[in-house]
């Protein structure tokens, strides 16, 4: 039995554009899934999606430089090409968009899109501050290059999701951004590239995130609307497992990431926390009455 075909791959934007231009001038949609490789189920989800929407689907692969700290895991960042291709084969992808950093940068970019206000300078913006300019800056490059009808990001970085949906709108991007729920372990733990840096034990310890998380979720559910409250609650369950290194905590407005207190509309509860090498994130939605 043959599997599907390997996708194929451009690393060139003049390759790749060459190619994109055909498909549209034959009223044909492209679906685009930016990625950094080493990929998974959760990446796979984004591209079947993609995949059942368009009639072509670019899959890119590029570990940007830019939006990693001075400090952060760069040169580090697993990476198995031959992996990925045939995931991307087998959830659906056509072309698979593997630039290098001389490619995308060929000098040093003078030009960087960074969103203003809380969406982006809280939580992930407040601990990692060249993190979201650096992703901003490549997907606007990427949606400038692929020229997808449609893009889609999961909702496991659901700040990164919300900084994007707003660039779009702010630029008047032709682009649908389109957020996809998260994959997660049996155990509740959301499928990460990073992941692939826990120890055995510090992955045994890993979904107590996920369970803080519905912890603070069951608590609204039950009724409590205050935000520091709630924030306790998940603190507290994150404070159980001694390999968790608390980051942030926190429950706000689910589109704005504004502070909310009392509770209140629809929510969005997200953590940060480390355990040993790898700095984990999630999140999860509710409603309040
Ligand atoms: P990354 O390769 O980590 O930059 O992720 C590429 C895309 O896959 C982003 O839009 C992520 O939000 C998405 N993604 C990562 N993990 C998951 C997951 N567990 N479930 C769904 N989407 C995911």
């Amino acid at each position: 039995m043959t599997g599907p075909d390997r996708p194929r791959t451009v690393t060139t934007i003049g390759a790749l554009r060459a190619e994109l231009d055909l498909v549209r001038r034959q009223q044909r949609s492209v679906g685009f899934v930016p990625t950094m490789g080493y990929l998974h189920e959760g990446h796979g989800s984004l591209v079947e999606r993609a995949a059942r929407e368009n009639d072509v689907v670019v899959v890119s692969i590029f570990v940007n430089p830019l939006q990693f700290g001075a400090h952060e895991d760069l040169d580090a960042y697993p990476r198995d090409p031959c992996r990925d291709a045939a995931l991307v084969a087998n959830a659906g992808g056509h072309l698979l968009f593997t630039p290098s950093s001389t490619e995308m940068y060929p000098v040093p970019v003078q030009t960087t899109i960074s969103v203003g206000g809380v969406l982006a300078d809280t939580l992930e913006g407040a601990s990692r501050p060249t993190h979201l300019p650096g992703v901003a800056t490549v997907v606007t490059k990427l949606f400038g290059i692929v020229g997808p009808s449609r893009a889609y990001f999961g909702e496991k970085d659901w700040q990164q999701l919300a900084v994007v949906r707003r660039l779009a709108a702010d630029l008047s991007l032709p682009v649908e951004v389109i957020g996809c729920l998260t994959v997660r372990e049996p155990d509740g733990l959301a499928l990460s590239s990073r992941n692939a840096y826990l120890t055995p034990e510090e992955r045994l310890a890993a979904p107590v995130v996920h369970r803080a998380l519905r912890a603070g979720a069951d608590a609204i559910a039950a009724g409590e609307r205050s935000a520091p409250i709630v924030r306790q609650v998940m603190g507290d369950a994150i404070a159980t497992e001694p390999l968790a290194d608390l980051d942030y905590v926190t429950v706000v407005a689910a589109a704005s990431l504004a502070a909310v207190d009392p509770l209140r509309g629809e929510l969005r509860l997200l953590a940060a926390a480390r355990f040993g090498r790898a700095r984990l994130i999630d999140n999860m939605g509710t409603k309040a009455d």
